[in-house]
């Protein structure tokens, strides 16, 4: 549904981004990895068609993505970002304010809206400001905003990134089962491969601004994926493991 093509990426000089080719199926379910500024965050923005590239081409749906077409593919999507971008409204509102901007009927915005904010159990939360709430409840609701669009495709960039451990297996989890009911296409981009099993097995490793490794996170924790920056990613995770067998022995 998504191909990105021949893709440069220059900002003050410096090449962020250089990809050959990536391609997005429908139905897909992609975790993009890579250490800290290795081009994870540019190139879903590059996809989510919100990063105009130096050279090479979007494709949505075998469409070449250009001026003139870049808003209405930009509508079937939805972003979801570490940093909740809420407006200091109800919480209500914030879930309906892209359907508002869609034109969709005030009937409609409202089932739409009470159905999300149930699914993502936050319908007590409706008339509150987002001011006040915690860090788990605040992505709850930024993902009531992306899924009450129903888009065809969803990037996320680190969404649970910041929250405590339990919270974010629970939204781990919660969003696993709204890709799976919803048959979303998503794109995942987090720095931790302990998230990626609850959502695919499918991931692509960034490094310098290239994919690495496109294939299997199970190839990756076992071990079996010679490629440098991966063996590195994984380092501290076997450190992990070996203390689990010291403190059990
Ligand atoms: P990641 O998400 O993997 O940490 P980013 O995509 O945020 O990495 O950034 C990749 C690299 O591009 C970093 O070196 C960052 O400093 C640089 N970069 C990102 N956006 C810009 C920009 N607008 N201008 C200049 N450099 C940028
Ligand atoms: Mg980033």
């Amino acid at each position: 549904m998504l191909t990105v093509k021949d893709l440069i990426l220059i900002r003050n000089q410096k090449t962020i981004l250089q990809v050959d080719e990536f391609r997005l199926n429908q139905g897909d379910r992609v975790a993009i990895i890579g250490p800290n500024g290795a081009g994870k965050s540019t190139f879903l923005k590059t996809m989510a068609l919100l990063e105009k590239p130096t050279s090479g081409a979007v494709f949505f749906h075998e469409q070449l993505v250009d001026n003139s077409n870049i808003l209405s593919f930009r509508r079937r999507m939805a972003v979801v970002f570490q940093e909740p971008l809420l407006l200091n409204t109800t919480v209500y509102n914030n879930v309906a304010q892209g359907l508002k901007f869609r034109g969709v009927s005030k009937a409609d915005i409202n089932r739409r809206v009470d159905h999300w904010l149930e699914k993502l159990g936050i319908t007590g939360l409706s008339k509150r400001t987002p001011l006040h709430l915690s860090g788990g409840e605040a992505q709850r609701v930024n993902l009531a905003r992306a899924f009450v669009l129903e888009p065809e495709v969803i990037f996320l960039d680190e969404p649970f990134s910041a929250l405590d451990f339990p919270t974010r297996v629970d939204l781990l989890e919660k969003l696993g089962e709204l890709l799976t009911n919803t048959a979303t296409t998503a794109v995942f981009v987090t720095h931790d491969f302990m998230e990626i099993p609850y959502l695919t097995n499918n991931v692509a490793v960034i490094d310098g601004g290239s994919v690495v490794y496109r294939g299997g996170v199970r190839e990756i924790m076992d071990g079996s994926v010679a490629v440098p920056v991966v063996q590195h990613l994984l380092r501290p995770y076997q450190k992990s493991a070996i203390m689990r067998d010291y403190v059990g022995r």
